[in-house]
């Protein structure tokens, strides 16, 4: 059937869906071994490269949650409350050497470590002092209660971290609860960045009156710094293949990933894919992905190159589905999927079977407390606004042919995915 249409998709030929993309890359991407050691400050972001066992327990001492008084289990006031002497003070950071004597109470706080034989605290707001200057007990606290036992939180010996792990600062907390000073991660993925096309010119650069700034090569550079790669930035290649290949053919043999932007569609000036045949291999390079499609992956002299399209949004959603993978495989990372959050789509919405879609779109709260996708009005996947002035994408599946009002769906936001 002839197709004259405004669908980008409408030409033909192979293509591949976005999970078959996602796991060609994980079987084809061989994870960098070489490791450096980091600081703890400079941790952040890193992908971790052995499995930490922790040295110690967590917490490594046996210490009270409250501000209070400990007693034994045996003093506990059964029925009616009961007064007792106190007998010694033990504050966050002191020692308590002594064992807590039977029949008395001692002063503690949050974080000090429970005297030998105390094995409950009562909350300071629970007890009060009689004139004599005993600590009156409360009936009816469980044994045990405000006690935080060592390794409640982590037991020593525990895999506590594992390699591949992408550090938060959660995890740079761990490792510093730990007493460890220096982590071994796996060096950064070194990338070499290129925008393609003629009509292009870098920031601070002469603008010629039918060219626009190059946009892509910066959002890109940013997103791979999230990733904590390296980033080579090699500027602007022209729309000559021979040109191209020169260029693509150069780095190849000093980074792990060759990242380019526009030039991989179907037209007479799209020269990536015949350049990368010319020094290289194609494994794909259209996807049933909406807004993406034209998405290159090649191997030049072994490393990876994948070549976005141009249009910015088209290149921004197509970073996420396969650069990302990408990254993480190399580094080695454990598997990050994307789970989209169900809201309420307030839109309607027709999509063609057997191909994936990004709607962009804002959330708001409704008044019933649902979480509602408001999609941005338009839809061209060169509207950088459309990027700005929205909260994530709503991932529409395969299979999905409409979406109405009401309907739920899932939503990535743009701070999960960077
Ligand atoms: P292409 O994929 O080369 O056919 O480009 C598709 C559209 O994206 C064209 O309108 C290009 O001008 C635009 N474009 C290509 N590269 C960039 C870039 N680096 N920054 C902003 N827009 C671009
Ligand atoms: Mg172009």
């Amino acid at each position: 059937m002839a197709q004259l249409s405004d669908d980008c998709f409408a030409s033909g030929g192979p293509m591949m869906s976005v999970d078959e993309a996602v796991g060609l890359i994980t079987t084809r991407v061989n994870a960098i071994v070489d490791l450096e050691t980091v600081a703890l400050v400079d941790a952040d972001g890193r992908v971790l490269a052995r499995d930490i066992a922790a040295p110690l327990p967590l917490p490594p001492f046996t210490n009270s949650a409250v501000d209070g008084y400990a007693v034994r289990n045996a003093d506990i006031p059964d029925g009616v409350e009961r007064a007792l002497p106190l007998d010694g003070r033990i504050q966050a950071g002191g020692l308590a050497l002594a064992p807590i004597k039977a029949g008395h109470t001692a002063r503690i706080f949050t974080g000090a470590p429970m005297p030998p034989d105390a094995e409950t605290v009562f909350m300071q707001e629970d007890v009060r002092v009689d004139d004599a200057g005993r600590i009156v007990l409360p009936p009816g606290l469980k044994p045990g209660a405000n006690v935080r036992p060592a390794g409640e939180d982590i037991p020593q010996g525990h895999i506590a971290l594992r390699a591949g792990q992408r550090l938060l600062p959660q995890h740079v907390a761990l490792a510093a609860a730990f007493g460890l000073v220096r982590l071994d991660v796996v060096r950064r993925i070194r990338v070499a960045v290129f925008s393609t096309g003629d009509e292009l010119a870098s920031p601070g650069e002469p603008r010629a009156a039918s060219q626009l700034f190059d946009s892509n090569r910066f959002m890109l550079m940013a997103m791979l710094r999230r990733l904590g790669c390296d980033v080579s930035d090699l500027g602007i290649l022209r729309d000559e293949r021979a040109l191209l290949a020169n260029g693509l053919k150069q780095v190849a043999g000093t980074h792990d990933l060759i990242l380019t932007t526009g030039g991989v569609s179907t037209g007479e000036e799209d020269h990536v894919k015949a350049a990368v045949e010319s020094i290289g291999s194609l494994v794909f390079w259209r996807m049933a992905i909406k807004p993406g499609r034209p998405v290159a992956m090649g191997i030049i002299e072994g490393t990876p190159l994948i070549g976005l399209p141009g249009n910015p949004v088209a290149s921004f959603v197509t970073f996420v589905h396969v650069v990302r993978p990408t990254v993480l495989a190399l580094a080695g990372s454990l598997p990050a999927p994307l789970l989209p959050i169900p809201v309420r789509a307030a839109f309607t919405y027709k999509k063609k079977v057997g191909r994936r879609e990004y709607v962009r779109a804002s959330l708001r709260r409704t008044q019933d407390g649902a979480l509602e996708a408001i999609k941005f009005p338009r839809e061209g996947a060169g509207l950088l606004s459309s990027l700005v002035d929205t909260d994530g994408l709503i991932e529409l599946d395969e299979e999905v042919t409409r979406v109405e009002p009401g309907q739920s769906v899932g939503f990535l936001s743009y701070a999960d995915l960077l």
